[in-house]
């Protein structure tokens, strides 16, 4: 099915399914060429939409607060999504391409596309790789593969956390999977991500914590510590695991 398509026949549609289709892929929106001033003469140009989130604001509490959800997703990710849409409007060369095409390729546009692509990314992500009832023990393949690529689910925690602590400033820490189909931890900086031709251990992540400063102050000030060990209370498992399967599959 084409993307346009879908869109006329689930507009209205709030499911995870449309969530993924809808932040990663650009949609086609008629806008009116402000230099022109008939319909004759508008053109389609492709945009980047703020997908919603499958769960309510309060749904994490009290792990991450809802007033931290509330800002961290309608105004933060929001505005990544304008800005990057700006940036993409400036250039031609990345008109009509993915966000996946434009990350692969970062290296080529930018910095605007650089920091919103990648805030769009990873924050379409985070919010997903999130959910009510989560944390607890990974089942299924992703579980495996963390206990014999750390030693124990313990271990993990203590690396990935390492890596968020470590991160001086902004940024992200990672569990990826690589080139060989194995698992490692990495942190990035600002919006950067492992896809990006610019990182430098490169992979395909399959969960991420936002390190920014906006993404906890409001409920633990400086406490990152604390935050990154609350996270661990909220991470949806079975997404990670999709992920995971997804990427040694693909
Ligand atoms: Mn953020």
């Amino acid at each position: 099915m084409k993307r346009r398509s879908f869109i006329k026949q689930a507009p209205f549609a709030a499911s995870a399914s449309f969530a993924v289709v809808s932040c990663m892929t650009a949609s086609a929106k008629k806008v009116k060429n402000s230099s022109l001033s008939n319909n004759k003469n508008s053109k389609t140009i492709m945009a980047f939409e703020l997908p919603a989130l499958s769960y309510a604001t309060t749904a994490l509490e009290p792990h991450v607060d809802a007033k931290t959800m509330e800002i961290h997703h309608g105004k933060h990710h929001a505005a990544y999504v304008t800005n990057l849409n700006a940036a993409v409007t400036a250039d031609a060369n990345a008109q009509g391409k993915s966000l996946e095409e434009l990350i692969a390729n970062i290296s080529k546009f930018a910095p605007a596309i650089r920091n919103n692509g990648g805030g769009h990314w990873n924050h379409s992500m985070f919010w997903q790789i999130m959910g009510p009832n989560g944390g607890g023990e990974p089942k299924g393949e992703i579980g495996a593969a963390i206990t014999n690529t750390f030693g124990s689910l313990d271990n993990f925690k203590k690396e990935f956390s390492q890596a968020g602590m470590t991160r001086f400033g902004s940024g992200w820490a990672w569990l990826s999977v690589g080139a060989d189909k194995k698992l490692f931890i990495s942190s990035t900086p600002n919006q950067d991500n492992p896809l990006m031709d610019i990182a430098d251990k490169k992979g395909t992540p399959v969960l991420g914590l936002d390190v920014w400063e906006h993404a906890y102050y409001l409920h633990y000030q400086n406490r990152r510590a604390d935050y990154v060990a609350a996270f661990f209370n909220v991470i949806n498992w079975d997404e990670v695991n999709r992920r995971y399967k997804a990427a040694i599959g693909g």
